[in-house]
């Protein structure tokens, strides 16, 4: 999914459950967890080499990644003394993503990095279709907005 998905539903996570023993195993699987639902993403096309690296790293260094900072901010921080606890949630959500990141960008193929990154493939499904691959995602942003 994108950052912007997974990086609330760490925060989120955090932020209701004190205890890090249950929040942080949660906060990993709930990343495999959404990206094992069919989803668009700004990695969408890179496998089948529709979209080039280059192209999903600057759309993702200058869309998704601000953006799940500025949200995050926004829904856990504005006009709230400031917590680390949402932003510990949101790096604990991308950290999968971050761990994949030299796999697919820096063609790092070595332990444990090849590893990882063919666990986050074996959940990951995502769907060219960008409005059907949007809609769960905006329901997630929707579900934590109320309920946060
Ligand atoms: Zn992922």
């Amino acid at each position: 999914m994108l950052s912007i998905a997974h990086g609330l539903t760490g925060a989120f996570i955090a932020t209701k459950i004190d205890n890090p023993i249950l929040s942080v195993p949660l906060i990993i699987a709930a990343h495999f967890l959404e990206d094992y639902i069919p989803h668009w993403d700004v990695g969408q096309g890179l496998t089948k080499k529709i979209k080039s690296h280059k192209a999903a790293f600057f759309q993702e260094i200058f869309t998704d990644f601000p953006a799940s900072i500025l949200l995050v901010f926004y829904f856990f921080q504005f006009q709230q003394s400031f917590s680390w606890t949402p932003w510990i949630g949101w790096f604990l959500a991308l950290l999968p993503d971050f761990i994949e990141f030299p796999y697919i960008f820096l063609n790092w193929r070595f332990f444990p990095i090849k590893q990882l990154a063919a666990i986050h493939k074996f959940f990951h499904h995502s769907t060219p279709k960008k409005l059907l691959g949007l809609l769960p995602q905006i329901a997630v942003i929707a579900l934590i907005y109320y309920f946060k």
